[in-house]
């Protein structure tokens, strides 16, 4: 997967956000992640290497916006350009995660008709209030491929509700990292599994976060093997 960051910088608007690793990271370096500004890569899906090639190589999954949200205000001027070359590289997949969904509309191009097929939107809801806030807008829009991510899954959440398999790709789950990462419950994990069940669905556990709650027992997870503990509790898959 490729990263395509045109702007960085961004706000915490949500409990999900308390422990943003762009922050962490930014703050390591002495910066203030709270000023928003275009990168050096802002026009990065259009470049070309010498030999006249796209940079970003066609087929590949872009990760759009991962040191910002897409949809943040301050971005407002620089969108319409961004959806652009989104639009001019139709054989690239953008995969956009948002905490800001009920933006969607500020600044959305003329021709998005029914959305590009090649723009992919995950509506992250990490706690039972802001998926009730967020999800029945998110299930209005005009999209062609959406998902949501329930990471860092901070409580039990019921997306029964929501869960619309003509509309919904995927539900993916995951704990928080990080020392200060926030408590991830297994039981809270396997319910948001047999809910996606029920509703053919399809779903995936991500990743345990670093302190993670399964039978009784508290596990302290380095990051490394995070991603290895989920894969091998072999929830994830098709919603059949
Ligand atoms: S919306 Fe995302 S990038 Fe912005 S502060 Fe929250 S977690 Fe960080």
């Amino acid at each position: 997967m490729e990263w395509w960051s045109p702007w960085h910088g961004c706000h915490k608007i949500s409990p999900g956000c308390k422990n943003c690793y762009v922050y962490a990271r930014d703050e390591s370096f002495g910066k203030d992640s709270s000023v928003v500004a275009k990168t050096a890569s802002f026009a990065l899906p259009l470049k070309r290497n010498r030999y006249g090639a796209f940079k970003l190589a066609p087929g590949q999954e872009v990760f759009t916006c991962g040191t910002s949200d897409f949809f943040l205000e301050e971005a407002d001027d620089w969108r319409a350009d961004a959806w652009r070359m989104i639009r001019d590289r139709p054989d690239l997949r953008f995969m956009i995660i948002t905490k800001r969904i009920d933006r969607f509309y500020a600044g959305l191009p003329a021709d998005w008709g029914n959305g590009y097929e090649n723009v992919s939107i995950g509506c992250t809801c990490e706690n039972q209030d802001r998926a009730d806030y967020r999800l029945p807008i998110f299930l209005q829009l005009p999209l062609r491929h959406r998902f949501i991510i329930a990471e860092p899954l901070l409580e039990a959440i019921d997306f029964t509700p929501y869960l619309d398999p003509e509309k919904l790709e995927e539900v993916s789950v995951g704990g928080e990292s990080g020392q200060n990462g926030r408590l991830c419950r297994y039981e809270w994990v396997l319910a948001i599994h047999a809910q996606c069940q029920k509703a053919g669905v399809a779903f995936h556990f991500k990743q345990t976060g670093t302190h993670f709650y399964k039978d009784g027992r508290l596990y302290t997870i380095p990051r490394r093997y995070q991603h290895i503990q989920a894969k091998k509790a072999n929830l994830s898959g098709s919603g059949g």
